[in-house]
């Protein structure tokens, strides 16, 4: 498979080395240059497939050329052998036709395990017998650093540097990043928003500079692998729920684009999707952008769901890009306008093209503590306040149709006073993270400067051999 820009200039990449770059050099997203398909029969033979079994079949076409399919088997096993419940993606219904999909179980607690476990088996894998230093530069919101320095702690020929912004991640995310104790792995504290150090994130490969002194990687959604590998939990469910011979609704709680973008292309490969439900807090440029088409940022507003507090979704071009008839030079003209003024609209063609599969829905506070009160009162479940936010949304849109699976993201611990002010119940942290109050945290903070951002990292990270 080959992978291509959605920005139209950069050169078209192998599973591999897009898995290795991560954004595209004209600032574009890699996308596979077709969809591969499964048949409804296909589709059908995936029931009862175990996670492994399932992610092999639904993966094994977008890797064609870099790893063999039992390659692939290897690298899920070792990837998912480290999840705490041994379905890895377990179903629990919540009412006749609604549904939690538990994405949680993975090491730091949070559905971005289940793409990142992969990712640094990927990276170890693409590695492994060259003299390639990979030096990986993120910006987290909170889960995804967590989730991508557990995965890449420890691995030789691999330095990790996230950012996070100070005070805005909840306690035990933090911890779960500052607490790791291995040399290759870098925190730094930026005094900003998120989007702020996702920008600082990005200049950093846009400097040619600086991205020809060090091999930049990223894992940050704007991965493709990382798109790849949610893509297998869409399928796991909904045949779970009765595909290929009904469709299967989805209410995923949104920030980067990357999850529910998953959800499209399931459906773009075949997987019957009656809708994807896209959930945003009150940051709500996507539900705005979906309902209105008025793609415009403003100020982000911080909430309860950190991971949700953001005003600019990067994997939100890989869907401009794919209804708009694919044109990456005009798509390129579109992103640079945005970049430049924070606001774009959306084509006719892009509207529509959204319109057919999702549905912007914006949840406030308010909405998010009644859905979490409620599922604890209805059906004993406790939720983190993300997946509250996308089960209000679930509700909202649910119709008799088809089965509504709302993706549970978080595990509640991670977010336990949120979840206390609302249900009266404190989550305990679940034993495999228990000392993490005990260990010491590392990291420097710094000001959101380009200076002092590519400074510090320049310091600490090995250049190209
Ligand atoms: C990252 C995250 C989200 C948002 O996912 P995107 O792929 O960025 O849209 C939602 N909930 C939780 C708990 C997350 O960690």
């Amino acid at each position: 498979m080959r992978y291509l820009s959605t920005r139209g200039s950069a050169p078209s990449l192998d599973f591999a080395a897009a898995t290795l770059a991560g954004l595209a050099s004209d600032g574009g997203l890699y996308v596979p240059e077709a969809w591969p398909t499964l048949t409804t029969d296909e589709i059908a033979a995936l029931a009862g497939l175990s996670y492994v079994d399932t992610a092999v079949a639904v993966m094994a076409p977008f890797v064609e050329g870099s790893l063999t399919r039992e390659e692939l088997r290897g690298l899920c096993e070792a990837a998912y052998g480290r999840f705490s419940h041994d379905a890895i993606a377990p179903l629990v219904q919540l009412d006749h036709d609604q549904w939690l999909l538990e994405l949680f179980h993975g090491p730091t607690l949070a559905f971005k395990d289940v793409a990142l476990q992969l990712l640094g088996q990927l990276f170890e894998r693409f590695l492994r017998g060259t003299d390639t230093h990979l030096t990986i530069v993120g910006a987290t919101s909170g889960d995804t650093g967590s989730a991508a320095i557990d995965a890449v702690a420890g691995r030789a020929g691999i330095d990790i540097f996230m950012l996070h912004p100070e005070g805005r991640v909840s306690d035990v995310q933090r911890r779960q990043m500052t607490t790791v104790g291995a040399p290759n792995v870098h925190n730094i504290a930026i005094r900003g928003d998120f989007d702020t150090a996702q920008a600082l994130v990005k200049a950093m490969f846009n400097d040619p500079g600086f991205s020809s002194r060090f091999r930049l990687s990223a894992v940050n959604s704007i991965n493709w692998a990382r798109l790849m590998a949610q893509v297998v939990y869409y399928f796991y469910a909904a045949v779970r729920l009765g595909a290929p011979d009904r469709a299967i609704a989805f209410s995923v709680p949104t920030g980067n684009f990357g999850d529910v973008f998953a959800g499209y292309v399931a459906s773009r490969m075949g997987l019957p999707v009656a809708k994807l439900v896209v959930a945003t807090n009150v940051n709500d440029i996507l539900a705005r952008a979906l309902t209105t088409g008025d793609y415009s940022s403003r100020q982000v507003v911080a909430t309860p769901t950190p991971s949700m507090d953001i005003q600019v979704s990067s994997n939100f071009e890989r869907l401009l890009f794919d209804v708009g008839a694919r044109d990456g030079p005009a798509l390129g003209e579109q992103m640079r306008g945005f970049e430049a003024s924070r606001a774009m609209r959306l084509t006719n063609a892009q509207r529509e093209g959204a319109a057919a599969l999702f549905v912007g829905e914006r949840v406030d506070v308010d909405g998010m503590a009644v859905a979490m009160r409620g599922a604890w009162e209805r059906a004993g479940q406790v939720i983190d306040p993300h997946t509250a936010i996308a089960l209000s949304a679930a509700r909202r849109h649910a119709t008799a149709d088809a089965p509504m699976v709302t993706l549970a993201t978080a595990h509640p611990a991670k977010f336990g006073d949120a979840v206390e002010r609302a249900t009266g119940v404190r989550p305990p942290l679940p034993a495999r993270v228990g000392d993490l109050f005990e260990r010491e945290e590392r990291f420097v903070t710094l000001d959101a400067t380009y200076e002092a951002v590519s400074g510090h990292i320049a310091r600490h990270a090995v250049p190209r051999g």
